[in-house]
């Protein structure tokens, strides 16, 4: 019998998929990196696993304990999982523009979430960054996940996204492309590619109200480029420490409705039925045409799962409240 012994087995080995009419003006090759396949339908899966096990290898996690997280719903929904395999509770703190669907998910798999406001400085005592600690104090036998700063997040795409993007195409990935919010994707993946081949770019896909792509070309954290927007996922008003900037070779940005409409046309045009994130990273992908050549085979990772966007993205009425569509 072929079977797995618990739904943690499951994480992992994602199938690698082309793109096909959305880049037919791009003279290269572009693959996907389809990370829905995970039980919780998102990359997260790999991450929230790594940082248990590290966390219960150095005894910072306890049985019994209570994970604390502040996540925007798919980290949640991989610590989740695991937390009901391994018998921990959870806490996430949410920001209130997360679409609802994700509270009412992790609800689903038995979590408590609590929302603050989005609005708020990082600082405040009223952002999610600040609630989060402040729970992890108060509450006995807590751990604060801390997805942000924690090294695990980045590992686990080292010890096991990066290398099956290397495996499944046998070497020949030239370019590594995706949204950046924690950093843990970008970093992992970007270097294990770089050290098989120091030659392999690896671009960061940032929004407008980012922090990222400024500080990466000028060193500077500029507070200017820090504004509320709408796409989910990626971009921060902060600098993880997962972010290794080292590694990346440039950001490209794109706007809400750019990344509103990408997400749309990769459900309508290619039959993939993806997170906000994906419809940013495949447009940004099509933004760095001119860095691509006919022999180059580009990876493009897409992080999440469409159902988590019914109610936004794919809400043609939400789509013209917003003026994305006519
Ligand atoms: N897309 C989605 C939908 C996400 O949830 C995240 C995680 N915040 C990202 C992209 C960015 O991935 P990472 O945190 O590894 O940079």
């Amino acid at each position: 019998m072929n079977y797995a012994n618990n739904i943690l087995e499951t994480i992992g080995n994602t199938p690698l998929v082309k793109i096909n009419k959305l880049t037919e003006a791009l003279p290269c090759l572009v693959l996907s990196k389809y990370e829905t396949f995970n039980p919780g339908n998102s990359v997260k899966d790999r991450m929230a696993l790594k940082m248990i096990e590290d966390a219960e290898a150095d005894g910072r996690l306890k049985p019994g304990g209570t994970i604390i997280e502040g996540t925007s719903g798919n980290t949640g929904m991989g610590l989740a999982l695991a937390a009901i395999v391994k018998g921990y509770k959870c806490i996430f703190v949410m920001a209130d523009k997360q679409s609802k669907e994700k509270v009412d998910i992790l609800k689903a798999v038995g979590a408590e979430v609590v929302v603050c406001p989005t609005a708020v400085e990082p600082d405040d005592p009223r952002s999610y960054y600040s609630v989060s600690k402040r729970l992890s104090t108060e509450i006995e036998n807590s751990w604060y996940v801390n997805q942000y700063d924690n090294p695990s997040n980045a590992k686990a795409h080292y010890e096991s996204t990066g290398p099956e993007i290397w495996q499944q195409t046998e070497g020949k990935v030239t370019h590594f492309v995706v949204g950046v919010g924690t950093g843990g994707t970008i970093s992992g993946v970007g270097k294990y590619l770089k050290e098989q081949n120091p030659n392999v770019k690896v671009w960061g896909v940032d929004t407008y109200g980012s922090v990222f792509k400024k500080y990466h070309e000028t060193g500077i954290f500029d507070e200017n480029e820090i504004y509320p927007y709408v796409t989910e996922g990626i971009g921060e008003d902060i600098l993880p420490e997962n972010v290794d900037f080292s590694i990346i070779d440039g950001f490209t940005k794109v706007t809400d409705k750019d990344a509103a409409v990408y997400t749309q046309r990769l459900a309508k045009e290619e039959g993939m039925f993806l997170g906000n994130s994906a419809g940013a990273a495949i447009k940004g992908v099509l933004q760095l045409k001119e860095h691509f050549k006919p022999e180059d085979v580009v990876v493009v990772l897409f992080h999440d799962h469409g159902s988590r966007y019914v109610g936004k993205m794919f809400n043609d009425d939400w789509m013209r409240e917003k003026g994305y569509i006519e």
